[in-house]
């Protein structure tokens, strides 16, 4: 999609004469690498509508940065349709608030309960979760799994058969031990659709949540739109969670999540674990979304601070995934001369920084040094072992992201405009 959307507006700065042909094309390019990221058809081709009664065409013939007022009104747009007007109800502290839960078998809903009241019980909540999910086998003692290893009480039965009995006496329990934040899983059994719809209305009936979440893997494409649509219709979806951010889907599918419950999305799900959840964050997204924007402003870069002799050589072990500390020792100096190390990254497709932030590290590699031997390093450095220890983190991080441009193309020599 990058590679795309930059080509695209390179065509366009390439162009002599621009006029409405040319932003067409331009266009066009761009909705066709918006489709492919799951945006639903009705919304790309009403941005694309907007965009042409925003973007002047004489401001683009007369300005220099044609590129930077076309992606720029596509962010905006696209930021725009993000933003369902209000916010959702937000749980306070020490209030006791339902939230109940609802999407399909198998978008995350249950790892997302958990991750919702983890999040909030290292920031003080006193969580609760309900397992009201009779269906699926096994649904209790997933939950219950996951409950107790982050230490989080839990309701649920192997006997009872009624999601609705148990639903209300989990909140009704949880509401006399003064939980703040009572969490109800449901069911989302694919067959009998009228069935589940009824049954939500039903828990929600039962519950009176204050707030009811869609969960919607990222990865169901053009979908997204009528299953959110259809919860919606049942019960009164406020928030959108969005789950396995960590695959491939770019989750174009969030935008007809936004526009078919008016609702805004509050998390995203990034991984299997607890701790692999994030707050939403519109502008990050978008720029993921759009692959932002653009890998050729990158190489540009790298071919601006890196010297010539060492740019394909330097190429070629980031496109192996093959990210070293001495690699990064070498090019510290010349990365650090692309600017702040945040802004040289937001230009990478699919990376953010701030869709990375520190505590997300991947701690279970073998390779990372333990205490004993960074401090160690710094006595023998003559630094402070939290010297040692932001180096590390630095390091985590960009190898993190390293290790994620693995299998890019890189061109030869000479040909990285082709990007
Ligand atoms: P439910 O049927 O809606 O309750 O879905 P589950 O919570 O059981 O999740 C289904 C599968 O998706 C499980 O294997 C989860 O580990 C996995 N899963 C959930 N969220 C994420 C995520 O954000 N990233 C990844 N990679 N997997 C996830
Ligand atoms: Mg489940």
């Amino acid at each position: 999609l990058g590679g795309s959307i930059s080509r695209a507006l390179q065509q366009m700065s390439n162009a002599t004469i621009i006029d409405e042909k040319v932003l067409n094309e331009c266009l066009n390019e761009i909705t066709r690498a918006l489709l492919q990221s799951d945006v639903q058809f009705k919304l790309v081709r009403d941005m694309q509508t907007n965009i042409k009664k925003i973007v002047n065409l004489d401001d683009l013939a007369a300005g220099h940065n044609k590129r930077r007022i076309i992606q720029q009104a596509v962010f905006n747009e696209l930021c725009k349709i993000l933003d369902p007007g209000k916010p959702s109800f937000t749980p306070k502290k020490g209030k006791p608030s339902v939230v109940m839960f609802v999407g399909l078998q198998g978008s995350g809903k249950t790892t997302t309960c958990t991750k919702y009241a983890f999040h909030h019980q290292k920031k003080g909540w006193k969580p609760a979760l309900v397992c009201a999910d009779t269906f699926r086998a096994g649904a209790f003692d997933q939950l219950k799994q996951n409950a107790t290893k982050a230490k989080i009480p839990f309701y649920g039965s192997y006997m009872e058969s009624d999601p609705v009995k148990i639903a209300e006496e989990g909140v009704e329990r949880f509401k006399k031990e003064n939980c703040d934040l009572i969490i109800v899983d449901t069911s989302g059994r694919h067959k009998q659709e009228a069935a589940l719809f009824e049954e939500m209305r039903q828990v929600s009936e039962a519950t009176k949540p204050d707030l009811v979440i869609f969960v919607m893997d990222s990865s169901i494409g053009q979908a997204a739109f009528d299953q959110a649509q259809a919860f919606k219709q049942s019960v009164a979806v406020g928030a959108v969670i969005i789950t396995k951010m960590d695959g491939h889907a770019k989750g174009g599918g969030a935008l007809s999540a936004v526009a078919a419950t008016k609702s805004p999305v509050i998390f995203i799900g990034t991984g299997e674990h607890m701790d692999e959840f994030e707050v939403f964050d519109v502008k990050p997204f978008v720029s993921r979304l759009l692959g932002m924007g653009d890998l050729s402003g990158f190489m540009d870069k790298i071919q601006e601070v890196v010297p010539m002799d060492q740019q394909p050589e330097l190429l070629q072990k980031l496109s192996e995934g093959n990210f070293t500390l001495r690699i990064m020792y070498e090019q510290f100096q010349n990365i650090l001369k692309m600017g702040p190390i945040g802004q040289v990254f937001s230009m990478l497709p699919g990376f953010s920084s701030e869709l990375m932030p520190k505590g997300q590290l991947d701690s279970s590699n073998p390779k990372l040094m333990n205490e004993s031997r960074m401090m160690r390093i710094a006595r023998g450095s003559g630094r402070q072992i939290r010297d040692v220890m932001e180096m590390m983190e630095e390091y985590k991080r960009l190898a993190k992201i390293w290790s994620k441009m693995k299998g890019l193309k890189i061109p030869k020599k000479g040909d990285m405009s082709a990007l």
